[in-house]
């Protein structure tokens, strides 16, 4: 059982192919996107050790040219100097402008590869295979990739939209359980940005995410249909391709002021403390229901996420230390801050001009 999801990008549009067993399909879906395109699979070890012998012997079995590029696990790979490496690697290898980048893994391989593929000649083609969920229902559709630079996160990248996406659940068995739950938190999201009903059935079945197929492919393509959706209409970020920042103002400034230290923090723990104050806060501006805010949140902490601040472990932060990083972020203008604020469940709008002294006082009675 398969699911198809056609991003509308014009000339650029592609598909998102998600189900159980694409791995041992990718060689004949690449082929129909790239014949006789030689490939370079770039990975993380972890998912190398996985999952890499499994892609090159279908790409081998449909005849395509495959080398492979192993990358250390984790966001230190998202640098300048690892994308060097893989630049130069790719170019030894012989990869043309119409030969495939393939990205074999979570967000930080995408992320990179992706990079490399708009940079090499001048844009090679990509292929995304995402083996994270938070892969699979963000990083993988949409086209943003890049890397960190010492004075910040993503500060050096490019749109550059993949040619494929396939996003085969059955690699989702070997996540770690909180990587898992990381990635649900981006789920969630969507249900909360614009989809009422996807909401109600995550709060029904949303536990079935975590270890069923049949949940897991829906979940995916109803996120990846909505991603696609807002992306479609606002490719490069002018306007409603904000709603996806929802929860993440909040939970950058947490990420930033916690250092990046995944031991205490990842980006979808972030994200979910970060979902449960922006409606919060829309409920304190008399925006959102009470039982709306509540209610996500119970759905939130029954799936074991955090969603308050003083679950991150050690914090020790007040609401200026939490503004100021707010205001680090590069979406963020000084003064008038912009938020993704909510009406409801499934109702988000982008507020500009949010007062930071009605932030500070919310984070001051949280
Ligand atoms: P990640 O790529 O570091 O993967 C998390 C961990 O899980 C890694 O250790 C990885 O080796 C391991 N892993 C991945 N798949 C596995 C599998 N199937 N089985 C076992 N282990 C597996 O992190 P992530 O959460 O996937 O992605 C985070 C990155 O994505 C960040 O750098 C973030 O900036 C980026 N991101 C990008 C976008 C975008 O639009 N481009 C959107 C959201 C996030
Ligand atoms: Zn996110």
């Amino acid at each position: 059982h398969f699911e198809n999801v056609r991003v509308g990008l014009g000339e650029r549009s592609y598909d998102i192919v998600i189900g159980s067993g694409l791995l041992a399909q990718a060689g004949e879906r690449i082929a129909a996107v790239a014949p006789g395109a030689a490939c370079a699979i770039v990975t993380d070890s972890n998912v190398a050790a996985l999952y890499l012998p499994a892609l090159e012997d279908s790409l081998k079995a449909s005849g395509l040219r495959t080398t492979s590029i192993v990358v250390e696990p984790g966001e230190s790979s998202k640098s300048l100097g690892v994308f060097g490496r893989v630049c130069e690697e790719a170019i030894a290898a012989r990869i043309e402008r119409r030969d495939v980048i393939v990205a074999l893994g979570g967000g930080v391989v995408g992320d990179l590869s992706g990079f490399v593929a708009a940079s090499l000649r001048r844009g090679a083609r990509f292929i995304q295979i995402p083996t994270s969920l938070l892969a699979q229902v963000d990083s993988s559709v949409g086209g943003k990739t890049g890397i960190n630079s010492p004075q910040g996160k993503n500060l050096i990248g490019a749109f550059h939209q993949p040619a494929l996406v396939l996003a085969d659940v059955d690699t989702l068995v070997t996540l770690p359980p909180r990587e898992l739950r990381a990635g649900y938190a981006e789920v969630v999201k969507y249900g909360l940005i614009c989809d009422r009903r996807f909401f109600e059935w995550l709060e029904a079945d949303g536990d079935a995410v975590f270890h069923s197929k049949p949940e897991q492919i829906c979940a995916v393509a109803v996120s990846c249909e909505t991603k696609a959706r807002i992306v479609a209409n606002d490719e490069t970020e002018q306007g409603d391709r904000a709603l996806l920042n929802l929860g993440h103002t909040f939970g950058h400034a947490f990420e930033r002021l916690v250092n990046y230290d995944n031991a205490r923090l990842v980006h979808g723990e972030g994200v979910a403390i970060g979902l449960a104050l922006a409606l919060r806060f829309s409920h304190r501006l008399g925006l959102c229901a009470g039982q709306d805010a509540e209610r996500a949140e119970r759905h939130l902490a029954s799936l074991g996420l955090p969603t308050r601040i003083g679950e991150i472990p050690g914090w020790n932060f007040d609401a200026d230390a939490v503004l100021n990083a707010m205001y680090q972020d590069k979406k963020v203008e000084k003064g008038a801050l912009t938020f993704v604020l909510l009406r409801g469940i499934g109702e988000a709008f982008v507020a500009k001009s949010v007062d930071a002294g009605e932030v500070r006082r919310f984070l001051l009675s949280e």
